[in-house]
């Protein structure tokens, strides 16, 4: 018998979850079993994906670096890949803006349902106004000095560090380049190996992949807040969804099928296992391993691309949340009764993409930093009261589109270099592994 494929497996087990979550729910030993026997499996299986983030992008940026010609080649890899970066975050802030001020959402939202919300939440959005005053209170060039470590062991003993692994890695590989063939050619060798392995290690984790999702899905579903609030805030929330789906199910696909030749179908058998956990662990960080994997064997990136553009785009590209961000800050503007000017909308474009920079990738990181874009505006900060209760739904949501994106970004700079095999010679490829 034919085996399913991996994205329907974990479909499957995404269902199991949600299902096995809503009965266990009515009983009431229920809850505090799903909590004490499910869900350390489903934190079991992130945490795997996460150990293997570090060794996977240290593996195969050194061989990915180091085999590019030059150093010309470096440069052209990384300006392709910031400037596409940016301009993605950007058109998805503005689609967030377009969208929110035709829909509209503030309007529905009842003066009793604002006061409960803010009562319910208040103390959580005071938690998250201090923390993201912390970020925002260093000076202008912080930013940058984050990406230098003081020590690389240091850097490389927290995902949180990403930026200044890869930072520690590219350089490295740039030293590899540089020095003669006869004695970079081991250490390359030695990566190569190190990587094969890490990729196995991928492999062997996502045989576990369905099995994870349930059990994250089923803590989800028990843990969740009441439909009430879903109702409440049901225009909010469609508002958000809209701008997300056009991202994922028409603006990615398209660009990518203009540009390098990928069908609809193609695109999605390819990216969908990603996106599917994406959408179970809310981080993109998490998914990074397998977002490399599938755009490197299933999509036909060579890894000189992948091992560069996919880590980066983990951190700093988050198309999702910026949308959201925008949505979020005109929403909670509109609740108030204050109308958002043009000019507000402006400064929205710039922190928006500047706060989604900034959010780290992992669960609920685009909430925090939407604080600073309310301040930007003029917005109580406090105002993130009122859509905390179905934030986690829809930050599920915006880290598939944050991971589509990187994949997407991944591709075109991939065709632009020259580094995107075409699939016939991809289909060879596969033919020949087969028959090894
Ligand atoms: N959870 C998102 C991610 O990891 C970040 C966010 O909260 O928007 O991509």
């Amino acid at each position: 018998m034919k085996k399913l494929a991996l994205h329907w497996q974990i479909l499957i087990g995404m269902l199991a979850g949600i299902v096995a979550g809503y009965v266990l729910s009515e009983f009431s030993w229920g809850r505090d079993f799903v909590v004490d026997w499910i869900k350390p499996w489903g934190t079991i299986f992130i945490n795997l994906l996460k150990l293997i983030a570090i060794p996977l992008i240290v593996a195969s940026l050194i061989k990915g670096v180091s085999d590019l010609d030059d150093i010309r080649q470096l440069s052209r890899l990384g300006t392709r890949t910031l400037g596409l970066y940016i301009v993605s975050t950007m058109l998805a802030v503005m689609l967030g803006l377009v969208i929110v001020n035709v829909a509209n959402p503030g309007g529905f939202i009842e003066e009793s349902t604002r006061t409960d919300l803010m009562a319910s939440f208040g103390a959580n959005a005071e938690q998250n106004v201090t923390k993201a005053g912390e970020s925002r209170d260093r000076g202008p060039l912080s930013a940058l000095v984050d990406v230098v470590p003081e020590n690389v062991i240091g850097a490389a003993s927290s995902n949180g560090n990403m930026l200044q692994v890869i930072f520690f890695v590219v350089f490295f590989g740039i030293g590899l380049i540089l020095i003669p063939q006869e004695k970079s050619d081991p250490v390359k060798r030695f990566f190569d190996g190190v990587n094969e392995v890490v990729l196995k290690m991928i492999d062997l984790i996502m045989l576990a992949a369905p099995y994870g999702v349930f059990a994250l899905l089923a803590a989800l579903v028990v843990e969740s807040p009441s439909a009430d609030v879903f109702k409440a805030l049901g225009a909010y929330a469609l508002t958000v969804v809209v701008g997300l789906s056009i991202l994922i199910f028409i603006f990615y696909p398209t660009i990518v099928r203009i540009f390098t030749g990928i069908s609809y179908g193609d695109f999605f058998r390819g990216i969908s296992p990603a996106q599917l956990l994406a959408f179970s662990t809310s981080s993109s960080a998490a998914t990074l391993p397998v977002t490399m994997e599938r755009v490197e064997e299933h999509l036909g990136v060579e890894r000189e691309v992948t091992s560069f553009v996919c880590p980066v785009g983990a951190t700093i590209n988050m198309d999702g949340t910026s949308l959201y961000q925008a949505v979020a800050a005109v929403f909670i503007s509109q609740a108030f009764g204050d109308d958002v000017t043009i000019g507000e909308q402006l400064t929205i474009v710039l922190t928006a993409t500047l706060a989604s920079i900034g959010s780290a990738a992992v669960p609920g990181a685009g909430i925090l930093m939407l604080v600073i874009v309310l301040e930007s505006i003029g917005v109580n900060p406090a105002g993130i009261a009122l859509i905390f209760a179905i934030d986690r739904p829809l930050d599920m949501l915006r880290t598939v589109v944050n991971v589509t994106s990187d994949a997407t970004v991944t591709l075109l700079v991939g065709k632009s270099l020259g580094k995107l095999k075409t699939p016939k010679a991809k289909e060879w490829d596969d033919h020949l592994e087969e028959k090894v």
